[in-house]
């Protein structure tokens, strides 16, 4: 009898009828003879709109009660789903993120998991049960607090208890078929990805392919846990991430040459305006930037436009830490020595990924050819072995990835992408 891991995301339990039908294959699942631990979700938008309701009390709600709050939305889902399956005749228990043994660090909004003890899921499947596990939340080791992982932590709450469990899989429960050649919502004829590797699919969630959270990739690539993604709504086979092709019949899946295109909408940018063009000027910017817990992504640095022997550096952010970085730059202004910031929310980023990129060397030219012939600006350039990202305005993004998918040959020419629930937010 082996051990599965399944998670359901928000879309799968947005409502009772989607708690049901979730229900029902869970209970499939343990009739196969395993053991079944399943981590769930809030319903539908419920960790948007707590997060909207805390921002009308507060404008900058403080972390742990943040924390305490959206705990909530998984609480809901885990004992409904709960309810669900024990209507169906099987037994199951519910655990919250602390109770099922989620041991994080203490910063709260995006803790890191550091350990998991799940003897509390042990003892609970020993006795038969199903153990259904509030995603997306833990206890911090040191004070003992309620933290979240992030938003969609919940694919990596199920990866750490698939490998602390020693699961055989972690299939991933989702609104469309699998990981695709780029987001069904904006293309409509992207291509489900049979196979990918670790490698390719950390490098697709980083750039903004929200399927799977990269921290949930890492997770799984060290402790090499196969994840399955696939749709809770239909049947179908979805795709498998590990470290070696999978078998299709008699024959190897083959890596791509080129995996996908990601794109990412939720950062910020924000230039430093005339900077002193001597050393050290960046490093006090980022270290300003790191005392704040907050991670940059792209960065760049030009020539200032606003005088000679000055620079200006642009860097960008998650949107949601816009606010923070301005206060703490302005706050160090004197220390640094700057002109004026610059914040600008209306850009996003275009990413191809793929590990044939290292030897293909055309790839980087068709990648701009594309975006000129679309009328795409670019703003930004940053490439890894694997990736090459662009920043434009955020009103260019979806025609550029289309643009992007359709030069690489990557358009399916068979049937459109599915996408079976969820608002997209
Ligand atoms: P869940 O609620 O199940 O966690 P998410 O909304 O977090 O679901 O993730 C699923 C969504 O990810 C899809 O509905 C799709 O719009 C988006 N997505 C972005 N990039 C991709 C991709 N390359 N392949 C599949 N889905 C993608
Ligand atoms: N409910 C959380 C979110 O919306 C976690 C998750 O869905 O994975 O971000
Ligand atoms: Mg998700």
């Amino acid at each position: 009898m082996g051990l599965v891991v399944q998670k359901y995301g928000g879309s799968s339990v947005a409502d009772a009828e989607g708690i049901k039908r979730v229900a029902k294959r869970i209970v499939e699942a343990k009739k196969n003879g395993n053991d079944v631990v399943v981590v769930v979700s809030a319903m539908g938008d419920t960790t948007d709109e707590l997060i909207d309701l805390a921002e009308q009390v507060s404008p900058m709600p403080a972390g742990r009660e943040l924390d305490m709050l959206l705990t909530a939305g998984e609480r809901i889902s885990m004992a409904l789903l709960a309810m669900a399956i024990k209507n169906l005749g099987h037994k199951a228990q519910s655990f919250t993120g602390s109770q099922a043994g989620v041991i994080t660090d203490s910063v709260h909004n995006k803790a890191r998991i550091i350990d998991v003890t799940p003897g509390r899921i042990r003892t609970a499947l020993d006795e038969g049960n199903i153990a259904i596990v509030a995603g997306f939340q833990g206890v911090s080791q040191d004070k003992k607090d309620i933290t979240t992982l992030g938003r969609g932590g919940s694919d990596t709450t199920a990866v750490a208890l698939a490998a602390a469990l020693d699961a055989e899989v972690c299939e991933i429960y989702t609104d469309v078929d699998g990981v695709f050649t780029a987001d069904p919502r904006v293309v409509k004829k992207a291509r489900k990805i049979d196979w990918i590797s670790f490698e390719d699919m950390l490098e697709l969630a980083s750039s903004g392919s929200k399927v799977l959270l990269h921290r949930c990739v890492e997770y799984a690539r060290r402790y090499n846990i196969p994840i399955h993604v696939r749709s809770s709504f239909s049947g179908l086979q979805g795709t498998w991430v590990s470290s070696e092709p999978i078998e299709q019949g008699d024959k190897q899946v083959e890596q791509a040459i080129i995996s996908g295109v990601a794109h990412d909408t939720s950062e910020a940018k924000i230039t430093v305006v005339g900077v002193p063009d001597k050393p050290g000027e960046a490093a006090s910017i980022f270290r300003t930037i790191a005392d704040a817990e907050i991670n940059i992504d792209m960065v760049v640095q030009n020539v200032s436009a606003a005088s000679t022997g000055l620079t200006d550096i642009s860097f960008t952010l998650p949107k949601s830490e816009g606010r923070k970085a301005i206060d703490a730059l302005e706050k160090n202004r004197a220390g640094i020595g700057f002109d004026s910031l610059r914040y600008d929310d209306q850009i996003g980023k275009i990413s191809l990924v793929g590990a044939g990129m290292k030897t293909n060397p055309g790839v980087t030219a068709d990648f701009f050819t594309a975006l000129s012939d679309a009328g795409v600006n670019i703003e930004l350039i940053s490439t890894s072995e694997i990736r090459i990202s662009v920043v434009t305005r955020k009103d260019d993004v979806a025609e550029a990835v289309r643009a992007v998918h359709t030069a690489f040959g990557l358009d399916s020419d068979s049937d459109e992408a599915v996408v079976y629930g969820g608002t997209g937010r």
